[in-house]
């Protein structure tokens, strides 16, 4: 079926057009109140709901140079379901505030429907997009709220890791951080400003590492497994292990220990590079992990630093923002 909407920008369309075309791609709702009416009614079962906002903005958080529209939608909600996740908690439900230019092609808008769609499917199924807002911006701009259900169980926080615990991970860590390394130094033009990406320029890890960078992939189910299985404290690693750990340290009063041979085979990038949104999580030494953690150290008593690695305080820069980064130098 052609869609011959799909090239004219959204300037030229009605508010109730765009919304109908992006309703079309998401789906079914389960909601009690789904999407179209003033606000969609969510069942609370357990008269509980976990909430977290995150907005992706164009140039601080991502370059239209480097993202389609469905990577844009698609890492606009995993960064969220792993916010929900790392409390120990299922997403549910997602709202989405898009503000667009006039000049955005719908087929881009569409694109981003589906992104969105394919992230809550294959990371959280059940989980959909409940209701959202569409404005008109100069800055393109997706702010997705998550919310999510704990069934009973306690929250995660980051306060809860003692003495004596395991550290560990699960999901993947510092291969977004080397894609996103790979977009500023290959694919940025003579005045550093983001240029289209060439696939073929890439080996097959370096497409790994670009498609972690633009559609992270993060082990959302395991959040409320890390829960069940007794973690005492968790988050989601979005700027880094050691910047994150040291958070969750601090929330602890205790020291991470974390040991680099654990850490696969670029344990600087691990290190360091963010945006992969792996889980951390503390848990009792006396029991086996869960599915899907890998020990990477110990907690101990506070000392003088939050996290050492391999017995010594980070040298360098605890995590990288390029993005941030790349603004202060180029205005
Ligand atoms: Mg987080």
């Amino acid at each position: 079926m052609v869609d011959e909407q799909a090239d004219r920008s959204v300037g030229e369309l009605s508010e109730g057009e765009i919304l109908r075309r992006i309703l079309d791609r998401l789906g079914d709702s389960d909601a009690l109140v789904g999407p179209g009416d003033d606000a969609a009614v969510l069942a609370a079962a357990d008269r509980r709901v976990v909430a977290t906002v995150d907005t992706l903005v164009h140039g601080p958080d991502f370059r239209l140079a480097w993202s389609t529209g469905f990577d844009l939608g698609y890492k606009a909600a995993a960064v969220n379901l792993a916010d929900i996740a790392a409390m120990g908690a299922t997403p549910t439900a997602l709202l989405v505030a898009l503000a667009m230019p006039d000049s955005t092609r719908m087929s881009f808008v569409t694109a981003l429907a589906d992104g969105l769609r394919a992230a809550c499917d294959e990371l959280a199924p059940g989980c959909a997009v409940e209701g959202g807002d569409l404005t008109v911006s100069d800055t393109l701009t997706v702010a997705v709220t998550a919310l999510g259900a704990l069934a009973g169980r306690a929250p995660v926080l980051r306060s809860g890791a003692r003495a004596g615990d395991v550290v560990a991970v699960a999901g993947s860590l510092g291969r977004a951080g080397r894609g996103l390394r790979v977009l500023f130094e290959r694919f940025t033009d003579a005045e550093g400003r983001p240029s289209p990406i060439d696939e073929r320029l890439l080996t097959p890890e370096e497409r790994d590492d670009l498609a972690a960078q633009l559609r992270p992939a993060p082990p959302v189910a395991l959040g409320p497994v890390a829960a069940d299985s007794g973690a005492t404290a968790m988050m989601d690693v979005s700027d880094g292990l050691v910047l994150d750990a040291s958070r969750l340290a601090e929330a602890s009063g205790v020291t991470l220990s974390i040991e680099s041979a654990s850490l696969g085979a670029d344990p600087a990038s691990a290190l360091t590079g963010g945006e992969d949104h792996a889980l951390l999580a503390t848990f009792p030494s006396e029991q086996a992990l869960p599915q899907g953690f890998r020990r990477i150290g110990s907690v101990h008593r506070r000392g003088e630093h939050g996290v050492l690695v391999d017995g010594r305080p980070h040298a360098g820069r605890p995590g990288w923002d390029p993005y941030r980064d790349w603004d202060e130098r180029t205005g």
